[in-house]
């Protein structure tokens, strides 16, 4: 054993003789508390439910809500028992006498949260901190409150710091320090602040523009917390936002007037990957600056989220995966801040004994007096341990949350998952009675054994568990990850690739017919909606001639791609998705100048055309053979798909890349050819897919590219005798025009056209009474306004519950002012132009018919003054058979409706022509599977913004006005560009037949 390990063990074991001198157990509050502890632990569902319960509780208005709320929470009849065991009085009186139960129940909650919860407001934590004063327990005091959706919020929480600040100085005036040893280091008053919850518009990819909002709003604070001889900390929160806070803070720092400051620290997460480099560089900066500074090490808060956030995105996990890597890191990075001692004052955040005593024991070796740094632990846990380090003559500072239970809601649930964490310190210790030697062991020496196979199973594999399982089909199919643009790697290169594309302007791109390049005499422009007189691009436009060359290239070509296997029309689709990914930022950028897209939604739109390539190849791999009907002795009947013919693919220019590339490859893939019309606002896009299927190897005919104007050459190839198939994504008007005219045969005509007609939409979104608001109001905004509300499945009417509408319209009104709108070219904005004069002119003048149906509550002033900028929207007041409610208006306008109660809510949301999207924001477990099964829409989504389908995961397209009920990027949408055909053969002779017929068998080509 080395010295460092016998000096830890040591030191753990003094530990916990102290904690065990004054025996109190981790879940110190007995009754409700205790008993949601005990149960949480023995069922991982029960605790989701308990929790989720406990999250709702302090937003219900009244008792019978809270009622409803727990019988819906715990219907299932296996979970009631222990829950009337948990909930012991409530539930059972629940029945009988409602308005007492709810009550003792919110009581119960509210009394829970205290334990974690410091204070309600500023005068209330004061007499926390006087108690914790006398036990020699220093403070350190957040705000809770960290979802702010607007900049009045963020406004109004800046202001309560500040109040805050004045208080505590205020009320400590004559206090000392507990040690009265390098005090100087240690200012009484500390304030911790999290960024989050002082601007709304955080944007990952732009931490330039958050440092330029937040810096001035935080040089009054610091400047009266340098006066009044206060240390400022910042938390730090999710790793989305964790690169904005350390540039923040370098920044800020760096300035003249606060450079020599010493009282400014800044949390480093041990459970981050990244964590070695940033503290390293934390420290060169430190040095360079000449002043000291403060870090608290903690291991990280956000785990489940990170994990979870980038699983979903395909990400690379930012967070370890075990358990012992996160231990080990802090460890690390224990040594690296007492090495560099003269330049960094450490505070350890930890209720772990191992974690702890490495780093007394590792202070004593460096021979660094124990009052130069200091233990920071959370209010309301692990008394015994802070209490112990006190005892042994440590600074130990408690971390104290004030503020409100529902702000706080959010930290609750972060305390609750933590104490009753798989893995963590306190349930080990302090529930399981884990033996000391174990709970001291040295993480490396785990993870080596962990090397061997006999780590104890972890979160992350537990996580892993919980996928699809392997052996559906489609388990395997992964979705192109989205670009990470809180990567500063990735910002550089979309900005690199901004300015080459802004080298390129002006380009000219021709037809593409049978592989030919034609130009004609006369061309399109192509302009950014930004910047009109900027011109994107030039394409020639095609004529009924040009159209006429089309048709009969792709008939020639058919007959051999038809009898192309379907394994290599499937590895075309792949090739066109490397190109796609290798010319990812270069086909964003271009996005973002041609249609006005925002970054991570340009690069959203390449990642789904990735999506559809990859998923249909996939698809049309488990199709693709011909495949027995049924095992019958004597007879083979084998179902495969023949093509249909020529496809005619028209596509919008919202999604300019996905749409388009999702309906060609599905037609290609499927052994159809394939005429591709782009709109006329997208091009440019449209000749780069041309280009990639080019480099791909599609053979000339099989893919011909036709720029032209939808009501010339679109009419004329969608009632030509030879297009067999007509895949439309647009608008109403024109999808019903190709539905009636293709309905038509005409003189020469083989098939029967089949259509895939994709329309609008004039989606709703219930928020229901007892709705997380701070996450309808975010997800409201994006889904209205988010690439200014030129998506299909944009929202475009918010229904709310009457008992919800005045705060709900309150919220959105001050979250809709702070959105950001501008040239999309800069990261971080969410609202761009529109698309081209025409729609600039069509959504104002809905506007002037709004003004006159309803309230307009709400109208952006702000805007870049060239480029075809709307300003986002709000008409409240809204009655559903006003135009505004009926009429889709493809642009950032949204209307509010409040009605009675959830029945209104529906009939409402289902009062319109249109079914593509939908969505709910509830936390009624009833409600929500009321909405699941009644609202007329083909995506209905729960909890989370109505927008960003993803290929596979979520089968896009609606019904009614919307769509003839297919559905991109679902596993039966090829069917739609497939003939199915069977070929049986009687197989015996003379009584004799085989033994036995293979499932599948060669393709008939
Ligand atoms: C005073 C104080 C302030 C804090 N401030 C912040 C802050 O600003 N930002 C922040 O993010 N956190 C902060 N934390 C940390 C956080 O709130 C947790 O309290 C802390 O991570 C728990 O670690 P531990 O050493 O006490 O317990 P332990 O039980 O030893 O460790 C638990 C931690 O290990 C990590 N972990 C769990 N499972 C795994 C796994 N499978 N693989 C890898 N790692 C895993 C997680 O970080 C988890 O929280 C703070 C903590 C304290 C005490």
């Amino acid at each position: 054993m080395t010295p460092l390990q016998s000096e830890i063990e040591q030191r753990g074991k003094r530990i916990f003789e102290l904690v065990d001198k004054y025996p109190e157990s981790l879940f110190s509050k007995a009754g409700f508390y205790q008993r949601l502890m005990t149960l949480s632990m023995r069922d991982e569902q029960l605790k989701l439910q308990l929790f989720r319960f406990v999250a709702v509780l302090p937003s219900l208005h009244t008792s019978d809500e809270i009622i409803e709320h727990l019988q819906e929470y715990f219907a299932d009849g296996h979970e009631s028992g222990k829950v009337a065991e948990f909930l012991g009085a409530g539930i059972r009186l629940a029945g009988i006498v409602p308005w007492i139960s709810g009550p003792i129940l919110r009581w119960n909650v509210s009394e829970m949260a205290r334990q974690f919860i410091a204070g309600r407001n500023p005068n209330d934590v004061m007499r926390t901190l006087r108690k914790r004063r006398t036990q020699n327990i220093g403070f350190t005091v957040d705000l809770l409150g960290e979802a702010v959706v607007s900049e009045t919020e963020a406004d109004e929480y800046a202001a309560r710091y500040l109040h805050l600040l004045e208080g505590l100085a205020h009320e400590t005036k004559n206090w000392t320090d507990a040690l009265e040893k390098n005090s100087e280091l240690f200012p009484v008053v500390n304030l911790s602040v999290k960024i989050s919850a002082l601007y709304s518009q955080i944007s990952p990819d732009d931490p330039a523009e958050t440092i330029a909002h937040l810096a001035p709003k935080l040089r009054p604070l610091l400047r009266r917390a340098r006066e009044l001889g206060a240390f400022i900390n910042f938390d730090m929160e999710s790793y989305a936002h964790k690169n904005g806070t350390l540039e923040l803070f370098k920044t800020v720092f760096m300035e003249e007037e606060f450079r020599d400051w010493p009282h400014a620290g800044i949390v480093i997460q041990a459970y981050l990957r990244d964590s070695d480099a940033d503290l390293r560089h934390l420290i060169e900066w430190g040095r360079a600056r000449g002043t000291r500074f403060a870090v608290r090490l903690v291991k990280g808060a956000y785990w489940d989220y990170e994990t979870t956030k980038s699983r979903q995105n395909g990400w690379d996990c930012p967070v370890y995966l075990q358990k012992p890597e996160s231990d080990a890191n802090f460890e690390m990075l224990t040594r690296l801040l007492l090495e560099n001692e003269s330049i960094v004052t450490s505070a350890f955040g930890s209720h772990n004994v191992r974690s702890i005593a490495h780093a007394q024991a590792l202070a004593e070796q460096l021979g660094i007096d124990r009052s130069r740094f200091e233990f920071q632990l959370l209010y309301g846990m692990a008394g015994p341990i802070k209490r112990a380090l006190v005892e042994m003559g440590y600074r130990v500072r408690e971390y104290c949350p004030v503020g409100e239970l529902l702000p706080g809601m959010s930290y609750l649930v972060r305390r609750l998952l933590e104490n009753t964490s798989n893995e963590g310190f306190l349930r080990a210790k302090f529930s399981e009675n884990v033996p000391a030697e174990e709970l001291l062991r040295d993480p490396r020496e785990i993870l080596r054994g962990s090397r061997n196979g006999v780590l104890p199973p972890s979160n992350a594999t537990i996580n892993m568990t919980t996928t699809t399982p392997k052996t559906q089909p489609g388990a395997h199919y992964e979705n192109a990850p989205l670009t990470n643009f809180a990567l500063p790697e990735n910002q550089e290169k979309m900005r690199a690739a901004l300015r080459e594309q802004r080298k390129q302007f002006a380009r000219k791109v021709p037809l593409t017919i049978n592989g030919e390049k034609i130009w004609t005499d006369n061309m399109f422009s192509s302009v950014n909606p930004s910047q009109p007189d900027q011109i994107v691009g030039y394409a020639a436009e095609a004529g009924v001639p040009e159209a006429e060359r089309a048709v009969a290239a792709a008939r020639m070509a058919f007959e051999k791609w038809r009898r192309t296997s379907f394994e290599e029309r499937c590895q075309l689709l792949e090739r066109a998705a490397e190109i796609l990914e290798r010319r990812r930022f270069e086909l964003s950028a271009l996005e973002v100048f041609e249609v006005g897209k925002p970054w991570a939604q340009a690069d959203g739109d390449i990642a789904e055309a990735i999506d559809f390539c990859t998923f249909y190849a996939r698809q049309m791999r488990l199709m693709g053979q011909p495949r027995l009907t049924q095992n019958v002795p004597g007879e083979e009947s084998y179902q495969h798909y023949w093509p249909r013919g020529v496809a005619l693919v028209i596509a919008p220019w919202n999604f300019p890349m996905a749409i388009l590339c999702g309906m060609v490859s599905a037609a290609l893939v499927t052994g159809n050819t394939v005429i591709m019309k782009p709109s006329e606002q997208s091009v440019i896009i449209g000749a780069m897919l041309m280009e990639i299927y080019e480099e791909a190897g599609v053979p000339p005919g099989v893919l011909n590219f036709l720029n032209g104007k939808g009501s010339v050459i679109g009419a004329h190839m969608v009632d030509h005798k030879d297009v067999d198939l007509i895949a439309f994504t647009g608008s109403r008007e024109v999808g019903l025009r190709i539905w009636e005219s293709a309905g038509k045969t005409r003189e020469g005509q083989r098939e029967l056209k089949r259509v895939i007609c994709e329309m609008g939409g004039k989606n709703a979104m219930i928020v229901d009474s007892d709705a997380d608001l701070d996450e309808a109001i975010v997800d409201s905004i994006y889904s209205a306004f988010g690439f200014q509300g030129q998506k299909c499945s944009a929202l475009s009417r918010l229904i709310v519950l009457e008992e919800n509408h005045d705060r709900v319209v309150e919220r959105l009104l001050g979250a809709a002012a702070s959105v950001r709108v501008g040239n999309p070219e800069e990261p971080g904005i969410v609202v761009g132009p529109v698309i081209d004069e025409a729609a600039y002119r069509r959504i104002l003048d809905y506007i002037e018919v709004g003004k006159g149906e309803a309230t307009l509550a709400y109208q952006a002033k702000e805007l870049p003054p060239h480029g075809y900028f709307i300003p986002p929207t709000i008409f409240t007041g809204v009655k559903p058979n006003m135009r505004i409610a009926r009429e889709e208006i493809f642009g950032p306008v949204l209307s509010v409706l409040k009605v009675r109660d959830l029945d209104e809510a529906i009939k409402v949301a289902n009062g319109t022509d249109y079914a593509l999207t939908g969505g709910f924001f509830s936390r009624s477990p009833d409600n929500i599977e009321r909405v699941k099964a009644q609202l007329e829409a083909g995506n209905v989504y729960i909890n989370r913004p109505c927008t960003g389908a993803i290929v596979g995961r979520h089968p896009f397209g609606g019904f009614k006005m919307s769509g003839s009920g297919t559905k991109a990027g679902g596993k039966d949408y090829l069917l739609n560009f497939l003939i199915p055909r069977v070929v049986t053969e009687n197989v015996a002779r003379h009584g004799l037949a085989p033994e036995k017929t293979p499932e599948y068998r060669d393709e008939f080509l």
